[in-house]
């Protein structure tokens, strides 16, 4: 009998509890639908409403509860005023446009979200980086940018795969005599971890066409009133009963064949239950410890030990005490094109409840709620005694927090050069399963189009 501890990705649901995963759902409600679908952030909220609209059932596996992934709104309780934390906006183009509309969600145009005046400054000890802003992408980013049109939706690499894009970001820079402007921009969004260790390969993936259009021409869509989250509760009433939500798969097991299709063993809040489905869409995080309960084979392990998430996480501080019209932003005083030293918080961003911020937190480890919020705290305490007006009595209290790791899963050079993405595209449809969510690109409304791409050989699979 085998047992196991649930670990972080389960611990929503379930922490810390030693659960016989073998104990049967046998003799408990069986769910028949065509497609199951792991986890319901933005790409497995997409797959579930396209697939439900294309005349498939389908049911949700999500561990949280509620739909949305990284995307986190938290609305002020005194004025309702929606405040997003994690996701900040979408891509405008004609996908994203699709599922705002499909959802019944007013699409309107949206600029970089409100960072008032910039303030740069170092973090570890509160001295403003003067003469310095971050410069717009170059001419030369963009050239260099058109080389590798198989990094704009994916990561289809050519075999040999081309050396230069095996080497980090610095090493890139230097070889080709780039600037730091788009080191300095790779910077800005989500991206965990030492950014000077990326490879060439994950910021041109990233810092792609898409990004480009947002940055230069403004293609940025949010819904009218700037709650994101809308989009994902208009789903989940869509989808209702089918999304089972403070969920998480104990045990699966995946046929060989089509026909054989997929059993899962699930824990709800309302005790377990059996999914029998012709196809299985996986978009949580693909690592090891989330395929774990499906029993990866030999080949699915070999390919997704390789990848490694980054730490994130996010929150919301009130009672900040620095003066409210500046967005703060941490920047290197000495470090590599002024990147943030790591662990700290990323920035701090001024929300429209006055006096209150959504902060960004890298890290190299992961860490508690307790650590992020007393090491946020320090910071906030050290800009208060450095930054001008700002008020050194003011104790920051904290509203709201979130764990988004693992975060932008890479692989080594030695193992992108050995042809993994070639293994991780040839996995697909492979015991039943398909692997959709951010492995291959970033961006939402781009994972959307990588998603509905791969929806057609899903239903075709579920047919046979
Ligand atoms: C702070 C932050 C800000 C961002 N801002 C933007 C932005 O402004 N615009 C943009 O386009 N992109 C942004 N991104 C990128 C974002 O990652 C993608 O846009 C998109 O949300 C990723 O979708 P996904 O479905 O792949 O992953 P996720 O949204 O992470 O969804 C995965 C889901 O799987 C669930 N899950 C995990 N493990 C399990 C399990 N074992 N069982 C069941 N469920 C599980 C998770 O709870 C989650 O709901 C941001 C990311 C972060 C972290």
């Amino acid at each position: 009998m085998k047992l196991i501890t649930i670990g972080s990705s389960f611990s929503l649901v379930a922490s810390a509890l030693a659960i016989d995963v073998r104990a049967g759902c046998r003799g408990t409600e069986v769910i028949a639908r065509d497609i199951a679908v792991i986890g319901g952030g933005a790409t497995g909220t997409y797959a579930a409403i396209n697939l439900k609209d294309q005349g498939k059932s389908v049911v949700v596996v999500e561990q949280r509860g509620s739909l949305g992934g990284h995307t986190s709104t938290y609305h002020d309780p005194a004025t309702g005023t929606p405040i997003n934390y994690g996701v900040q906006l979408h891509h405008d183009d004609q996908i994203a446009r699709d599922f705002y509309s499909r959802l019944n969600v007013t699409a309107s145009q949206a600029s970089f979200p409100d960072t008032r005046i910039p303030l740069y400054i170092d973090f570890t000890d509160g001295s403003p980086v003067l003469n310095y802003s971050i410069p717009p992408l170059s001419d030369d980013y963009i050239q260099a940018l058109h080389k590798y049109p198989y990094l704009e939706n994916g990561i289809e690499l050519p075999d040999p795969v081309p050396e230069e894009l095996l080497l980090t970001w610095p090493e890139y820079m230097e070889r080709f005599n780039l600037t730091g402007d788009a080191f300095a921009t790779y910077s800005m969004p989500a991206v965990p971890g030492d950014l000077t260790k990326y490879l060439a390969l994950y910021v041109f993936n990233y810092l792609n066409s898409g990004m480009l259009e947002e940055e230069r021409e403004g293609k940025i869509i949010m819904n009218a009133d700037g709650d994101l989250a809308e989009l994902y509760r208009n789903a989940l009433a869509e989808l209702g009963s089918d999304v089972l939500l403070n969920s998480v798969v104990l045990h699966g097991q995946r046929g060989s064949k089509p026909a054989d299709g997929v059993k899962l063993c699930v824990l709800t809040p309302k005790g377990r239950k059996q999914i029998v489905a012709k196809q299985l869409v996986f978009a949580a995080p693909a690592e090891l410890e989330n395929l774990e309960p499906l029993s990866p084979d030999e080949r699915e392990k070999n390919i997704m030990s390789e990848f490694k998430g980054g730490f994130y996480f996010t929150g919301i501080v009130t009672n900040f005490g620095l003066p409210t019209n500046y967005s703060y932003t941490n920047r290197g005083q000495n470090t590599e094109s002024h990147i943030a030293s790591v662990p700290g918080v990323a920035m701090f961003n001024p929300t429209n409840v006055e006096g209150t911020y959504y902060y960004w937190y890298n890290s190299l480890s992961d860490m508690t709620r307790g650590q992020v919020e007393a090491d946020t705290r320090n910071t906030i305490k050290r800009l208060q005694r450095t930054v001008a007006g700002a008020d050194v009595s003011a104790e920051p209290k904290f509203l709201e927090y979130k764990s988004h790791s693992p975060l932008h899963r890479t692989a080594s050079a030695d193992v992108i050069r050995k042809g993994i993405y070639r293994d991780v595209y040839s996995l697909q449809g492979y015991r039943n399963t398909w692997y959709t969510g951010s492995l291959l690109v970033v961006g939402s409304s781009q994972l959307w189009n990588l998603t509905s791409q791969l929806l057609p050989r899903i239903i075709a699979a579920s047919e046979q």
